[in-house]
């Protein structure tokens, strides 16, 4: 089996993400939730300490850190705030189609622009008729000569209204399905791209998430990433080695959780004793270690079968529907742990719970992830 324990750089990362999330993050997670602000100052710290590109090959500037190290980053940031978290990790869900079939030009253009100047960048296959059914896309591209014409839109675009590029997908016909996909490179600057409405989330309120509109934007070879009818496969391989980090993102909440009830049921008093001391808050958190340290297996162990090489598309989606789940569910628990206080902004459980939903919904649902495993296991 995978030896999950963390060697003295992965211990170091770790410390320095805890130590940031407590500095930078905590202090301002419920203000920015309220708001629904962009985390910027924040992004840019992290930014400034390498971890909003730690994906990014360490040949174009990146910290070159692999999944595990991608989780690990996910469960520091997540305790603090998911939104804050998610906005942090999209870079490296733009990059990783990049990484994983790129051109070296490409890789140098794009991958370079993210570690050299502070900026973002977003993945996008979802569009307003197909989010689960990736290959429902209608985002059009049309051959030209040697261009590409795109058009469409793509919603639910994380960070979409502040990145640079785009990393899209768009089909050449619809009625081929998935062979018909494409991935593409995008610029924010070309004409024909343009942010249109940002939505107003229950949870996960700080990240941003828009719809982009392509209205003849005009491609060259130099935007196709990979081989045209390439981009289902490449778009799964993608979802395969991010998943684990909504897996973090689960984790570290779910520790968050933990620790908001264990310090209030040792503290407040129903019945004249704690309400630490009643079983049925005992048993409510019991469930919340197991449901913890389960998530924290499954994801770890995704991670280390994606870094030793191998393919892992069946535990990436145990990480990321267990994981998403649990969280749901030991966040609905801290509310009922915090009774009616766990129900106001007074405590961040109520926050925790708002984002714990988005976990079940993005990078495919819960029931997306059990097709997956459905098949997977019916195909053996
Ligand atoms: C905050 C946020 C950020 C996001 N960020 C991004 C991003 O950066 N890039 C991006 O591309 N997308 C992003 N998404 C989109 C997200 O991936 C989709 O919302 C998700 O895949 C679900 O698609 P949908 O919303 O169209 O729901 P649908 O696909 O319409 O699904 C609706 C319901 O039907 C269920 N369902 C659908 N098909 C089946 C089936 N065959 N069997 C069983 N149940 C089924 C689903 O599980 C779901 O419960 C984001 C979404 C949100 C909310």
């Amino acid at each position: 089996m995978w030896d999950l324990r963390l060697n003295e750089e992965q211990t170091a990362l770790v410390d320095m993400i805890r130590r940031f999330t407590k500095e930078e993050v905590i202090p301002v997670a419920a203000e920015l939730d309220e708001k629904s602000e962009f985390p910027l100052d924040v992004c840019k710290k992290a930014w400034d300490l390498g971890f909003m590109n730690s994906k990014v090959p360490a040949e174009y500037g990146g910290l070159g850190l692999g999944v595990f190290e991608s989780v690990l980053i996910s469960e520091e940031l997540s305790y603090g705030c998911v939104g804050v978290a998610t906005t942090v990790l999209a870079n490296n869900l733009a990059a990783t189609p990049l990484v994983l079939a790129g051109t070296e030009a490409q890789k140098e253009k794009y991958l370079g622009q993210l570690v050299n100047e502070y900026c973002f960048a977003s993945y996008a296959t979802s569009e307003p008729g197909a989010g689960s059914d990736v290959v429902g896309i209608r985002t059009k591209y049309e051959k030209q000569g040697d261009d590409y014409l795109i058009n469409g839109s793509k919603a639910w675009i994380t960070n979409g209204g502040h990145a640079k590029w785009y990393l899209i997908f768009a089909t050449s016909d619809a009625k081929l399905r998935h062979k018909g996909l494409t991935a593409f490179v995008v610029p924010r600057d070309l004409e024909g791209v343009s942010v249109g409405k940002k939505e107003n989330k229950l949870g996960v309120r700080c990240s941003d998430t828009s719809t982009i509109h392509f209205d003849n934007v005009r491609l060259t070879k130099d935007h196709l990433v990979g081989e045209e009818g390439d981009g289902f496969k490449l778009a799964m391989r993608t979802f395969d080695r991010t998943r684990p980090d909504i897996g973090g993102f689960a984790s570290g909440l779910m520790r968050r959780a933990i620790d908001e009830c264990v310090a209030y049921a040792n503290e407040r008093k129903a019945f004249g004793v704690t309400i630490g001391q009643h079983q049925a808050i005992q048993f409510m958190i019991a469930d919340m270690g197991i449901k913890h340290e389960a998530t924290r297996l499954l994801t770890y162990t995704a991670a280390k079968i994606l870094d030793g090489g191998q393919q892992a598309s069946i535990y990436s989606s145990y990480a990321k529907a267990f994981g998403a789940d649990a969280a749901m569910q030991v966040a609905t628990d801290a509310v009922q742990v915090f009774g009616g206080y766990g129900y106001t902004k007074e405590y961040p459980v109520e926050k925790l719970m708002r984002d714990a939903k988005l976990l079940q919904i993005y990078e495919g649902t819960s029931q997306v992830q059990r097709m997956v495993i459905a098949r997977h296991m019916l195909s053996r």
